[in-house]
């Protein structure tokens, strides 16, 4: 903990002096009775208290959060001066040193999201906090799984509720390199939307231009739009989720002003990522970059090896659709999986299948989802093109 790690778990806690309820301000000593940090108690998490300040025995409250906001903003400088970029992760839970706290802004919308039922009681405090630091016409809340079924949370916590603002018919409307997306926060995973990925997307525009694009694992078409407004003549998204997939063709609707994503033809496939690539690799379609984000493959214990084995099939099928030269994006969100056994498993595929990997970028997390704990640290991506002539 003195080297900043955020959590304390129940194990690790020797003598609690009253035994107290989430969200309760928790005071650590160590074995001398030497101030250690303050965080905020969870009784029910194996993550028994999560850090906010362990330099001195700060009063958590409204000043903290706007000190912690203050921080986050200046961290984030050149995204938030940045006119053309108005989505971006504000407050990245431990990152940002408000463990188990996102706040997420999508244009003139805040979504607030708990990932335990301790910041509940703080919500007051947090909302003003937020006022001042980010005035905003709508912010939103939802809690996480967790905190939805804890006994711990009040009924009216239990589901997502707009704070502030008016409905959110049709999402929260943002910007990003320029191009228009919208989020949903109510219905959509994470906040609405996967801002981690803004810095790969900008990659993926970047080198698209003129080849036909494969998106797979596409949800709303964040990567499949950013192809189309580098230049990419063709793009292919498909996913298991048919709304995800209607709300990608709304993302190309919304850009239609721009000629790159005019004239781009997107089309989209209902399915299962697996049984998709095989059917497409069966009739012979071919892509000049494959893009593969799948959704976190191992979120237990013990999940890792079959979640390598699922990579190692991506990559195997990827391949397989890849023109010669052509470029796959592959990307893993596992935080089980460390980058450097992700990234080799990829490229050790690559090259049992006789198509090595040159590799153009290795990728991590970017500026608006700082770490400051191993665990994390779950993004990691590859871009690799695969030999012209094989
Ligand atoms: N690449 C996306 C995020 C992917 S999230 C982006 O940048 O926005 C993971 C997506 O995988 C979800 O949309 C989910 O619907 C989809 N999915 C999960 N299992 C799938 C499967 N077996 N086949 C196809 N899609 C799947």
């Amino acid at each position: 903990m003195r080297d900043g790690h955020p959590w304390v778990f129940e194990n690790s806690i020797r003598e609690v002096n009253r035994q107290g309820i989430a969200g309760d301000v928790a005071v650590l000593f160590d074995r001398k009775n030497r101030f250690l940090a303050v965080g905020l108690f969870d009784p029910e998490s194996p993550i028994r208290v999560r850090i906010l300040s362990a330099e001195s025995p700060a009063k958590i409250g409204v000043e903290l959060f706007r000190t912690r906001l203050s921080e986050a903003l200046e961290l984030r400088r050149p995204l938030v001066d940045d006119p053309e970029t108005t989505g971006l992760r504000i407050l990245s839970g431990e990152g940002d040193r408000m463990p188990g706290l996102v706040l997420d802004q999508y244009g003139d919308g805040l979504v607030l999201k708990c990932y335990t039922p301790a910041w509940l009681p703080w919500l007051d405090e947090l909302r003003e906090a937020i006022g001042d630091r980010l005035p905003s016409r709508v912010l939103a809340y939802l809690p996480s799984r967790g905190v939805s079924s804890s006994a711990a949370t009040p009924d009216p916590l239990r589901s997502p509720a707009l704070l502030a603002g008016p409905p959110l018919d049709d999402g929260l409307e943002f910007l990003e390199g320029g191009l228009r997306y919208r989020a949903h926060p109510f219905v959509g995973h994470k906040t609405g939307f996967y801002l981690d990925q803004r810095e790969n997307r900008a990659r993926v525009r970047e080198l698209a231009r003129g080849q036909r694009v494969l998106n797979v694992f596409s949800y709303t078409g964040g990567f499949s739009l950013a192809a189309a407004a580098g230049g990419a003549p063709r793009v292919l998204s498909t996913d298991l989720s048919e709304p995800a997939l209607r709300e990608a063709e709304r993302h190309f609707e919304l850009n239609a002003g721009i000629e790159a994503v005019r004239s781009s033809a997107h089309e989209s496939r209902t399915g299962d990522a697996f049984e998709v690539m095989e059917a497409l690799d069966t009739a012979g379609d071919r892509f000049g970059m494959v893009v593969v984000d799948p959704p976190s493959f191992a979120r237990e214990k013990g999940q890792e090896a079959g979640a390598l084995r699922a990579y190692g099939k991506l990559t195997q099928l990827a391949l397989k659709l890849l023109e010669p030269g052509g470029i796959l994006v592959q990307a893993s969100c596992t935080a089980r999986i460390d980058a450097e056994t992700f990234f080799l498993s990829v490229l050790n595929t690559a090259r049992s299948a006789d198509r090595s990997l040159e590799v153009l970028a290795q990728t991590g997390h970017p500026l608006d989802h700082p770490v400051r704990h191993p665990e994390g640290e779950y993004l990691k991506c590859l871009f690799g093109r695969v030999p012209t002539a094989s």
